[in-house]
């Protein structure tokens, strides 16, 4: 898969270098290059906002830089073009999910008070939020939904059954998690965990998940559950 994501800040893509997405990145599973949106100014001073047509707070990233960027990096429009926003439909395990099936993924983040809607429309970006609450650009939100999808690459994680085995991903959140020692501060991991017995610890699991659920996220209990 090839991720490129068009900003103003590229050098916030650091932490996509680390870690597991790191690892991804050097296997070959994935490629992301975040591209300076800036490069590609015909501005002298390489500007990239301007005032808000109408008055109001703020600057509003200018159209020009960006479809020039989209159109030198997506040359033959072939990657699905999503434009970070809190107007979008937000992120959920089922988006994150279909966009893994994608070759080509574009993103653009925006910054200050957003983009001009022209350059949304010219290039055909799709918006995607990661919640309803305003972030100062679309940086952090970008890397969320790419850290989410990647998950769902094979070989991206150690085990690809692991993906499918947690939070959402069955309408249930995960069963808690215990590792060494057997008794922490007093605390003592359940003897089922311990007994080497897995239809009785699948169960467990089960019944941990169905009550976690029910006490956090009722929310998503699916019918089946
Ligand atoms: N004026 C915009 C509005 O009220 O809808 C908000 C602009 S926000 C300060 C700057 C940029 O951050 C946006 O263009 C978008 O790229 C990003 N952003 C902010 N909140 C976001 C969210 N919840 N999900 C995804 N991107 C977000």
């Amino acid at each position: 898969m090839k991720i490129d994501v068009l900003t103003l800040f590229p050098e916030m893509f650091a932490p996509l270098k680390m870690s597991i997405i790191g690892r991804a990145e050097k296997k070959g599973i994935v490629e992301i290059n975040a591209i300076n949106i800036r490069d590609y100014s015909t501005d002298k001073h390489m500007k990239c906002d301007d005032l808000p047509y109408g008055g109001g707070a703020g600057m509003v990233m200018t159209p020009q830089p960006i479809v020039d960027c989209v159109r030198a990096v997506d040359p033959e429009n072939k990657a699905k073009r999503i434009y970070m926003s809190p107007k979008g439909r937000t992120l959920s395990v089922d988006i994150a999910k279909e966009l893994a099936k994608e070759e080509n993924l574009l993103f653009l983040c925006g910054h200050y008070e957003g983009v001009d809607e022209r350059a949304l429309e010219i290039c055909g970006f799709e918006d995607l939020s990661i919640g309803d609450y305003v972030l100062t650009g679309g940086e952090l939100a970008s890397m969320v939904v790419i850290d989410a999808l990647l998950r769902f690459l094979p070989g991206v994680l150690g085990s690809d059954a692991s993906a499918l085995d947690e939070s959402f991903s069955e309408g249930l959140l995960e069963y808690p998690q215990y590792t060494r020692p057997v008794v922490f501060e007093g605390l003592e991991v359940p003897d089922v965990l311990l007994s080497g017995h897995h239809a009785n610890i699948d169960k467990w699991r089960r019944e941990q998940a169905q009550e976690l659920t029910l006490r956090k996220r009722p929310d998503i209990i699916k019918n089946d559950n």
